[in-house]
């Protein structure tokens, strides 16, 4: 006799029956698990929240004092009639993908991952499953990402080349994850390294868990391109051309994101720079990670979910699209932590 699913998709979000649980709900419910803190994903007015320990600070810091339970890694926790745990999904520090299982049958939830090592989030882990709900924001054979290295190489080599220049360098960067892995990779005796308060907020909560960074300064009155020449500046993307920016005199702008891959979108902002670098899997990412779950079934959502649908297939999987309200990444999505909708990016 064929059993209900583990996961269904709701208005409210994914629910888990059995469990009497959501997974990263958009509307307000009694039980919720949290991926990760971005706002998409972690939203305010649920009854309580579960996330990893280590996701946890960012969680509250934006929500307030919410009832919050935390998790380890790995570590079972049964709720009605299911088992779950959290697993590393190298997006942001802190982020999982939820595994729930009920008598044998698996089913995983990624939350937003990627692949690649970015040498700050815990790397991501395969999760054999039954069946994988899977983000494809950067479900297209386009997006194909170069080392982390490779990339804050780059960053580096500009940064250094607008310093001996005697310009500042602002680089347009998530609060949550991006800036810290930038932080994290970039060659700090270049410079000084300004950040604007969105970010340094961020900073002081992941500093506070015992996440190392380097120094910073944050963007004050008084702080500007002739009290730190040559510096990096680590902004939102939203303050890129910004009258927050004009301080820094005629500074080289640049933002750090997957959409950088498509000239077009650099173009239309007026950016002269941009650097590829996203915390979302690429095509490689994405089909690497499916492949290694071992699934059957693979449920698509927030990206470019009907052409990565229909590739599915043609691999042989049994393939699904899933409305979410989950906003992948945008100029000024939910990871820079503006709570405005998107710009309008190429979704399709
Ligand atoms: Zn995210
Ligand atoms: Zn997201």
């Amino acid at each position: 006799m064929a059993r209900d699913p583990v996961l269904i998709f709701t208005e409210k979000g994914i629910y888990c029956p059995d469990g009497d649980f959501f997974i990263d709900p958009w509307r307000p419910v009694a039980r919720a698990l949290i991926t990760h803190g971005h706002s998409d994903h972690a939203r305010p007015g649920h009854g309580s929240y579960l996330a990893t320990a280590a996701a946890a600070p960012v969680i509250r810091h934006r929500l307030g004092d919410v009832a919050m339970d935390t998790i380890a890694y790995g570590e079972p926790r049964r709720i009605g009639g299911v088992t779950v745990s959290f697993h590393p999904a190298g997006h942001v520090p802190g982020s999982a993908q939820i595994r729930v299982e009920r008598a044998g049958e698996v089913w995983v939830v990624s939350g937003d991952y990627k692949v690649q090592d970015d040498g700050l989030s815990e790397p991501f882990a395969p999760v054999p499953c039954h069946s994988f709900i899977s983000e494809c924001t950067f479900g297209l054979p386009v997006f194909h990402w170069q080392s982390n290295a490779a990339v804050m190489g780059q960053i580096n080599r500009w940064w250094a080349a607008n310093a001996a220049e005697g310009r500042v360098s602002v680089l347009g960067a998530y609060a949550l994850g991006k800036a810290q892995r930038i932080l994290t990779g970039i060659d700090a005796s270049i410079g000084p390294v300004l950040t604007h308060g969105a970010v340094e907020a961020t900073n002081a909560v992941l500093r506070a868990q015992g996440i190392r960074l380097p120094a910073t300064t944050q963007v004050t009155a008084g702080v500007d391109a002739a009290s730190h020449p040559g510096a990096l500046v680590l902004a939102p993307p939203s303050a890129l051309g910004s009258v927050w920016a004009a301080r820094f005199g005629p500074a080289a702008q640049a933002f750090a994101s997957g959409w950088m891959a498509l000239r077009g979108v650099r173009r239309r902002r007026g950016l002269a720079q941009g650097f590829v670098l996203s915390d979302h899997a690429d095509w490689d990412g994405l089909n690497a990670a499916i492949r290694a779950t071992g699934a059957e079934r693979v449920f698509v959502t927030h990206g470019y979910t009907s052409v990565f649908r229909r590739w599915l297939e043609t691999q042989g999987y049994e393939a699904g699209i899933v409305a979410t309200e989950y906003e992948g990444e945008g100029l000024d999505a939910p990871e820079a932590e503006v709570i405005a909708p998107p710009a309008a990016e190429p979704t399709t």
